[in-house]
């Protein structure tokens, strides 16, 4: 009854081993392929095998609180709250009595849905339709019929063999009686309910959970009977009535929640097949634990298999360079490896991407903290750089923007944008480190070089600035 957890997720349930690794995978961490039943092992390859369904679910031991809040939810809420309303209306008249009957039918109906549901695995009410309260109204009938069979037997045996066999049966009687109702919820057979074999089955199947139930549900049982109690001291009767009716209801929807939970947490042991895979979790829902196309790159990280995951992230960008996040992934291992062959090759290539998708502040990002290891990473492309060292100095990163404009000519001379790009670099050099001479140097060469170059207006213009700037800053004699 231990529950398994997974090694990489430890609040996760596993749902998976892997023999030879001797690892406990959950769901996020290890997912069939199409058409299989057991996924392969993230480590080794190697089919897992299966710890059971049922280790995904939390035992029922561990959600008591939940039971009880359970018909606090709105639906179940209004629903006994108007049953216990209409009780009101019941007097001591034979037809009265009908109608109390009829009130507690419909109720008995609406505890067996929740029973049927919650062992389907829906453990939040579902909104109540006409067919919930209306179809199938032989379910409580046949609990009745079951109550007074029972009853009858009891009676018989203290009739017969006196008051020390009667104890023996009651006492079996309240015993199996949970197990009854639960087999006539899933197999609606008054027969089958009654069969003291399906009994025994079942409670065998469930083991000593069934008897830890059993317990709960006598300890539900005496509480609604003492809050009950409780209540005719300090109510007038007619709201007494009513108030009890709700107390009472109130309980016995957590204990036929609580059954229907049983029969779902031990469905593969019962032979019950569930539709709904409900899983629950402290967190509150499995989906935060990975993106799941990285888990096994998450796995192979955390075991120290570094080089097997970079391979599988050069691969998943080489299949799919579109894949940013797998980018991204690479990126911050080469980032806390250190790796300057990695940044200088991978990130150069992300930076690229990124300005082509039109996304130049986390282009910016990225050769931030890349140059930062590697301070001789620059994207590939003329334009790129360029375009990079533009962003850079509205950016207030000047020198960053200067070391990737540095030798632009020389390394793609056929560049277009050399003259734009240079009058950048004489802009840094004079604004923000006022070397006006390295300025007007560069100047120069742009006008020796590009002559004739639409740009070499805008050249000129800038060279004007600057000597204008520094003739006034000069004393005057
Ligand atoms: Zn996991
Ligand atoms: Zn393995």
């Amino acid at each position: 009854m231990e529950k398994i957890y997974c090694k990489y997720h430890p609040a996760a349930p596993a749902r998976w081993h892997c023999p030879s690794c001797r690892v406990n995978f959950c769901m996020a961490c290890a997912e069939p392929d199409t058409g299989r039943v057991e996924p392969t092992c993230p480590l080794c390859g190697q089919r897992t095998t299966s710890l059971g369904a049922g280790n995904l679910i939390r035992p029922f031991w561990q959600r008591i609180p939940r039971f009880f809040l359970f018909p606090a939810h709105v639906i179940p809420l209004l629903f006994i709250l108007v049953l216990a309303g209409l009780s009101m209306l019941v007097s001591g008249s034979l037809f009265g009595m009908l109608f109390m009957l009829a009130i507690n039918i419909v109720f008995f109906k609406y505890a067996f849905v929740i029973l049927e549901d919650t062992a389907q695995g829906y453990l939040e009410p579902r909104p109540i339709t006409k067919s919930v309260i209306s179809d199938e109204l032989e379910l409580p009938l046949k609990q009745l019929l079951l109550i007074f069979f029972i009853g009858t037997l009891n009676y018989k045996v203290l009739q017969y063999f006196g008051l020390g066999p009667f104890f023996i049966t009651v006492f079996m009687s309240v015993v199996a009686f949970p197990a009854a109702i639960m087999v006539l919820a899933v197999e609606h057979s008054f027969f089958r309910a009654l069969n003291p074999l399906m009994i025994l089955v079942t409670i065998k199947r469930i083991g000593m959970s069934y008897f830890i139930m059993c317990l709960f549900l006598a300890l539900l049982l005496s509480g609604a009977a003492v809050a009950s109690d409780i209540l005719t001291t300090v109510l007038p009767q007619k709201l007494w009535f009513a108030s009890s009716n709700f107390i009472n209801m109130y309980f016995i929807l957590i204990m036929y929640n609580m059954m229907g939970y049983v029969i779902y947490q031990y469905h593969e042991q019962l032979g019950h097949s569930v539709t709904e895979a409900y899983l629950e979790s402290e967190t509150g829902g499995n989906k935060a634990v990975s993106d799941p196309r990285f888990r096994h790159i998450d796995i192979l990280l955390q075991e120290g298999k570094t080089a097997e995951a970079e391979q599988k992230l050069v691969r998943a960008i080489k299949d799919n360079p579109g894949e940013f996040d797998a980018r991204e992934k690479l990126h911050r291992f080469y980032i806390a490896t250190h790796n300057q062959k990695g940044l200088m090759q991978h990130s150069a290539d992300y930076i690229m991407r990124l300005l082509h998708t039109n996304r130049p502040s986390e282009a910016m990002r990225i050769y931030l903290e890349a140059s930062h290891i590697a301070s001789q990473l620059k994207p590939g492309g003329a334009r790129e750089r360029h375009e990079l060292a533009e962003l850079l100095k509205t950016n207030g990163q000047s020198r960053a923007a200067l070391s990737l404009l540095n030798n632009l000519h020389q390394e793609f001379p056929s560049y277009e944008g050399i003259p734009g790009a240079y009058l950048l670099v004489a802009q840094i050099m004079f604004e923000y480190f006022g070397e006006e001479k390295k300025a007007l140097q560069v100047l120069d060469f742009l006008k020796k070089k590009y002559a004739g170059h639409p740009f070499l207006k805008d050249v000129e213009e800038y060279r004007q600035v600057i000597e204008k700037m520094t003739t006034a800053s000069q004393p005057s004699a």
